[in-house]
């Protein structure tokens, strides 16, 4: 089965038991600090804060007729206003009324209060009020690093792990025999693998962010090993990735689709899965995927430009990747992949690498200006402008609109009528989730059928289309529902719990996430995104809640529940492109 974050059904899961979240619901336990200890749930926040000029609305879903919102530090109330009216929210079946304060319009700390409800837990509002959380989510990156020692260092004690995964091999469908010690790269997710298509995906986002807000992270200091080295962090973190994957290319050009061992360890730390470390390829010649090898062409395209003023010879090793790999794609247009016989790790399997070479031909274009780029976009493009108006869940499997966006992002003169085009697909597209997100009693831009794996990523997206689409077709609506998304991340949702971990005074605390089940914190690691609500269910956990929750509802904060509290490398950087789009 083909899920958002790819990955199987993995051993050494175990469901905790139904009370716990019983529990956890009912008392709301789980606050990182006391600040707020009798928060009330039913007074949905975001636990991080509103920006200073942006709409400020917090969500109520019991009985309540005022709101007043009060200064955290002395009690006093600055705001006092009715509720809005309660509006039944089919996705969550919950009645919800909003709390709306835009106009309060002083930078500091508060807590709303509801007479006969309660009050909230603490939320700040500041014009850099999402920096911290960018800088964790940021970090997270640094804390999935394979192939090396990682410590979080002194703000988060206890949080690292030894030089794990040193050793490769190729694996018998790879087409190659013998050691293969491609050392770096990301862990994924939960699991220990890396995969060049989620790769692909994951690390353009990030680098996007550079491009689209480079001079709002360009200082951001991430405390990495490389910080200070003359390259902003960013670059310098999704380099780590880049590097494994080019490794990950044969001397033909082709990419093998991922590095992982043959099925998944236990909840262990790294450095202690032994399981041999396997390139792993599709099992026939010619062993690379067609996918992976034009993800990897759009990456190393984007990293061509993006380099250049800091390290140009490394943007030419980059180019020159690209280029062989686009050539490879061409001699193998279609070569999808399965795993082979006695794999079972993440597939990130896909039937068509169509928008996959959309996306490397408009890349390669707007790095080089050359006419061969250009023809196969221009040749293929309109074929995928549906994907604007309808964009798929599953962010690493359809990236065409990756492709469609560069295309009009790019500095250079492209076709004019393709590049109006593509503008106005993708602010209809834009107007059309602010529409929704508007009529929406949670503020948040899904669908019921958005509830799937990984829906967290889904909302990521949607916040991220937004952003694009702001750039391409200014509108501050586009922004503010961006805001809305994020909002929805970051607490005000059902569970009035932030989906970043140590971040907000309610963060989910069991991810699906070995380094965070196998060490001897208290805490998970800090900044890491949830999967989300998972209509489909596909583990025990979320199989044994009630039939018939509605299926905003099906979650379960519970490390066995990696179907809806796993953590992926693909939603982790559409939630950090939402919050760098936000930094001031
Ligand atoms: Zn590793």
């Amino acid at each position: 089965m083909l899920k958002l974050c790819d990955n199987p059904s993995r051993s050494g899961d175990f469901p905790r038991s139904l009370l716990y979240l019983v529990v956890l619901a009912l008392v709301g336990w789980g606050a990182v600090t006391a600040v707020a200890e009798n928060a009330s749930l039913d007074i949905k926040v975001d636990q991080v804060g509103y920006l200073l000029n942006a709409p400020k609305v917090v969500l109520v879903t019991a009985a309540g007729r005022t709101f007043e919102v009060r200064r955290a530090a002395d009690n006093a109330t600055v705001f006092r206003e009715t509720l809005g009216p309660a509006l039944s929210d089919a996705d969550t079946g919950d009645q919800v009324r909003t709390a709306d304060f835009s106009s309060l319009r002083e930078a500091g700390t508060y807590y709303l209060f509801v007479p006969d409800v309660g009050r909230s837990w603490t939320f700040s509002i500041r014009p850099d009020v999402f920096s911290r959380a960018y800088y964790l989510a940021m970090r997270a990156f640094y804390g999935q690093r394979c192939g090396v020692a990682v410590d979080l260092g002194p703000e988060f004690p206890g949080f690292s792990h030894a030089a794990c995964h040193l050793k490769g091999e190729f694996h018998s469908s790879s087409g190659k025999q013998g050691p293969r010690d491609n050392v770096g790269g990301w862990h994924d997710a939960g699991d220990y693998g890396r995969y060049v298509v989620n790769s692909g995906i994951s690390t353009g986002t990030l680098l996007w962010a550079w491009e689209l807000f480079g001079d709002k992270v360009k200082n951001i200091k991430l405390n990495i090993p490389e910080s200070g080295n003359g390259t902003p962090d960013i670059l310098n973190e999704a380099r780590w990735n880049l590097e494994w994957m080019l490794k990950m290319q044969d001397d033909d050009g082709g990419a093998w689709q991922k590095q992982t061992s043959e099925r998944f360890p236990g909840f262990i730390m790294p450095e202690d899965d032994k399981l041999s470390s396997e390139v792993i390829g599709t099992g026939q010649a010619p062993y690379k995927s067609t996918c992976a090898t034009a993800d990897l062409a759009a990456l190393a395209a984007i990293a061509a430009r993006v380099y250049k003023p800091f390290d140009a010879k490394f943007a030419a090793r980059n180019l020159e990747a690209a280029r062989k790999a686009w050539l490879w794609t061409e001699k193998y247009p279609n070569v999808t992949f399965r795993n082979p016989p006695g794999v079972s790790t993440g597939e990130y399997g896909d039937d068509s690498c169509k928008d996959e070479r959309l996306w490397a031909a408009a890349e390669l274009w707007r790095t080089t200006g050359e006419q061969g780029y250009n023809e196969f976009f221009l040749k293929n493009y309109a074929d995928f402008r549906p994907s604007l108006d309808s964009p798929s869940p599953e962010g690493w499997r359809e990236v065409a609109p990756m492709g469609l966006w560069t295309y009009a992002l790019a500095d250079r003169k492209g076709d004019a009528v393709a590049t109006a085009d593509i503008r106005k697909s993708t602010a209809a597209a834009a107007r059309a989730i602010v529409e929704r997100t508007r009529k929406n009693p949670y503020h948040v831009s899904m669908v019921a059928k958005d509830y799937v794996w990984g829906s967290n990523g889904v909302a990521a997206n949607y916040g991220m289309a937004l952003l694009v689409a702001n750039v391409l077709a200014p509108d501050p609506s586009f922004r503010e529902t961006a805001l809305d998304n994020l909002h929805y991340l970051l607490g005000r949702n059902a569970f009035s719990l932030s989906w970043v971990t140590q971040v907000g005074e309610h963060p989910f605390r069991h991810p699906h996430h070995r380094p965070s089940g196998a060490d001897k914190n208290a805490e998970p690691w800090p900044g890491m995104l949830s999967g989300g609500p998972n209509a489909d269910r596909q583990d025990a956990v979320l199989r044994a809640l009630p039939a018939d929750l509605p299926p905003a509802k099906i979650y379960a904060d519970d490390q066995g529940s990696y179907a809806s509290n796993e953590i992926c490398i693909n939603w982790q950087a559409a939630l950090v492109f939402l919050l760098a789009g936000n930094l001031p």
